[in-house]
C-alpha cells in the first residue's frame, strides 16, 4: 500500500476522551472512530488489524477441530424466554421490538440460538462430539463503556459451544479450548495466563479466565511469578489426545493464578512469598464447562448408545477479539506509540523514502516494494511529500515492526537503513538482503495479505 492513497487519519494532539494508552493511540492512528458511546467504525488500520486477530482465531480454532459457521446478530425473544434468561439478563441486553411488535434482541451472547440449531438437527450420540462456534458482533449494554474497544457495548467475539455425550468429553472439549486459546494469544505476541475464575450463578470448578497482564487491566489478579515463565511455543499437539489436553491443562493451571473473585488468601500463602505477585490483569477469553443447564431448558436431548435419551453436556468460550487489539497496545508500546507483534501487525513493515521526487530514491523504494510483495508481504510505503521527522513520526505511531529507510546519501553505498521498531535499532544494508531478512522474520509468522 501506497500512503498516498491510503486512509490514515492520524491526529497530532492527544484525543481528550481517552484515558488509557491503547485507546488514545487507537484513536490517534486512525484505526477506529467512536459513532456512539462504546460503538465503533474500524477505519481501514484497525479493521486490518481486527481481521488479522479475527484469522488468527479461526486457524486456531479449525485446527482444533471446531467448526466455524455464522448466527445473526439480531435474535427473537423467544428462546431466551424458554430459557428464562430473558428476564434474568437485566438492562445489558438491548431489548428491540420489530414493525410487527415482535419483541427481538441484540444477541449479548448466543446459548440459546446454538442450543436450538443443536436440538432441531443433533439427537444420537453418533454425531458427537460437536464443537461449533462463530465470530460476530455483539451488543451488551455496558452502564460505563470505556476504554475505547476495550469495554464497548458492540463487541467482536468469537464464541464457540460444544456437546458433548458425558461430562468427561465435554471436559476434553474444554481442554481442547485451553490449548487452542494458549496457541491463539501466543501467535498474537501475547501472554495470557488462564486464571481460575468465577462460575457465577452456573457454579462449578470449571471455568478460566484468560488475563493479559496490564496496569490498566480492570481485574484484580492474584498469582504466583512461576506462570509467567511458562511458554507453549510450537509444540505439536494432537487435539483428540485426552491426556495430552489434559497435561497442558495441568501444567498452565497448577500454579496460583486467580482472580480477585475466587482469590483464596490461605492459598495464596502457601506460594513462597518471593514469587507472589498482585497486579491487574485485561480479560481476553472465558472457558466454561457448564453441564446441562441450556439442554435441560430447552430440551436438547440425545439418545446414547443405550437407547436412553439424555441431555447433552456443554461448555461454552469466547475470545474477546475486538478487546485483543486495545490488549496488545496495552502490552505493547511505547511512548512513541504502537509496537505490533508481528504475527498480528497491520503491514509487514514500512518504507520510509527520505527524498521524495528523487529519482534514485523513488526507484529504489519502488524496487524494495516490488520486491517485498513478491516474497508474499505486504509493506507500507510512505510516499508523500512530507518531512523526514513527520514520516518517522506516523510509522512510529502505527508502529510497524519494521522499518525500511532509503535515502540519497545510503544509496550511494548501496545501502538502505532497516530498523526495529521494538529495540530501536538499526542496520546498513543492500535492499536485497534487507528483503531477505524481513522475509525470514516473518516465515516463522504465519501472516499472509490482509484486507
Ligand atoms: P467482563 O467481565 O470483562 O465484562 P465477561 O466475563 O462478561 O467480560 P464473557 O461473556 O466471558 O465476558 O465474554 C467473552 C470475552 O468477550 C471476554 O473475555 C472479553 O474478552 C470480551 N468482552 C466481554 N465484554 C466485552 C465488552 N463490553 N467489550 C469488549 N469485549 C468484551
Ligand atoms: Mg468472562
Amino acid at each position: 500500500m501506497r500512503l498516498s492513497r491510503y486512509f490514515l487519519p492520524v491526529l497530532k494532539e492527544n484525543p481528550s476522551e481517552a484515558q488509557i494508552v491503547s485507546h488514545r493511540y487507537m484513536l490517534r492512528a486512525g484505526m477506529i472512530k467512536q459513532s456512539a458511546a462504546g460503538i465503533y467504525s474500524w477505519l481501514p488500520l484497525g479493521f486490518k488489524v481486527l481481521k488479522k486477530i479475527e484469522t488468527i482465531v479461526h486457524e486456531e480454532q479449525m485446527r482444533a477441530g471446531h467448526i466455524p459457521m455464522l448466527m445473526p446478530t439480531l435474535q427473537s425473544a423467544d428462546l431466551w424466554k424458554e430459557s428464562g434468561r430473558y428476564d434474568d439478563y437485566g438492562q445489558e441486553m438491548l431489548r428491540i421490538s420489530d414493525r410487527h411488535g415482535r419483541d427481538m434482541l441484540y444477541g449479548p451472547t448466543n446459548e440459546e440460538l446454538i442450543t436450538d440449531i443443536f436440538r432441531s438437527h443433533v439427537g444420537s450420540y453418533k454425531d458427537l462430539p460437536l464443537t461449533l462456534y462463530h465470530i460476530q458482533w455483539k451488543f451488551r449494554d455496558e452502564i460505563r463503556p470505556r476504554f475505547g474497544v476495550m469495554r464497548g457495548r458492540e463487541f467482536y467475539m468469537k464464541d464457540g459451544y460444544n456437546f458433548d455425550l458425558t461430562k468427561e468429553d465435554a471436559l476434553h472439549a474444554y481442554n481442547r479450548h485451553l490449548v487452542s486459546y494458549l496457541r491463539s494469544y501466543e501467535r498474537m505476541g501475547l501472554q495470557a495466563i488462564p486464571m481460575r475464575a468465577d462460575g457465577g450463578p452456573i457454579g462449578g470448578d470449571y471455568t478460566h479466565e484468560f488475563l493479559v497482564l496490564a496496569d490498566t487491566g480492570e481485574s484484580e489478579v492474584f498469582y504466583d511469578s512461576a506462570v509467567t515463565d511458562l511458554t507453549f511455543g510450537d509444540r505439536a499437539i494432537d487435539y483428540d489426545s485426552v491426556e495430552q489436553c489434559q497435561g497442558v491443562l495441568e501444567e498452565f493451571t497448577s500454579k496460583y493464578a486467580r482472580t480477585d473473585e475466587t482469590h483464596d488468601e490461605a492459598l495464596f500463602n502457601e506460594v513462597p512469598e518471593e514469587r507472589r505477585r498482585v497486579a491487574r490483569g485485561i480479560e481476553v477469553g472465558q472457558i466454561f464447562y457448564f453441564g446441562t443447564k441450556y439442554s435441560e431448558a430447552l430440551g436438547a436431548n440425545v439418545q446414547g448408545p443405550d437407547g436412553k435419551q439424555s441431555p447433552v453436556h456443554m461448555g461454552s468460550h469466547g475470545i474477546g477479539v475486538s478487546r485483543l487489539l486495545g490488549a496488545i497496545i496495552e502490552a505493547s508500546h511505547d511512548d512513541k506509540g504502537i509496537i505490533w507483534p508481528e504475527g498480528v501487525t497491520p503491514f509487514h513493515c514500512g518504507i520510509v523514502n527520505l527524498k521524495q521526487g528523487d529519482a534514485e530514491a523513488d526507484a529504489a523504494c519502488e524496487s524494495l516494494y516490488e520486491a517485498l510483495t513478491a516474497a508474499g508481504l505486504e509493506p507500507l510505503y510512505d510516499d508523500r511529500k512530507e518531512r523526514a521527522g513527520g514520516k518517522f513520526a506516523t510509522m512510529d505511531l502505527i508502529g510497524l515492526p519494521w522499518r525500511i529507510t532509503v535515502g540519497p546519501r545510503g544509496l550511494k553505498n548501496g545501502v538502505v537503513e532497516l530498523t526495529s521498531r521494538r529495540s530501536g535499532e538499526s542496520e546498513e544494508l543492500s535492499p536485497e538482503a534487507a528483503v531477505q531478512k524481513i522475509a525470514e522474520i516473518y516465515a516463522n509468522h504465519q501472516t499472509g495479505r490482509g484486507f
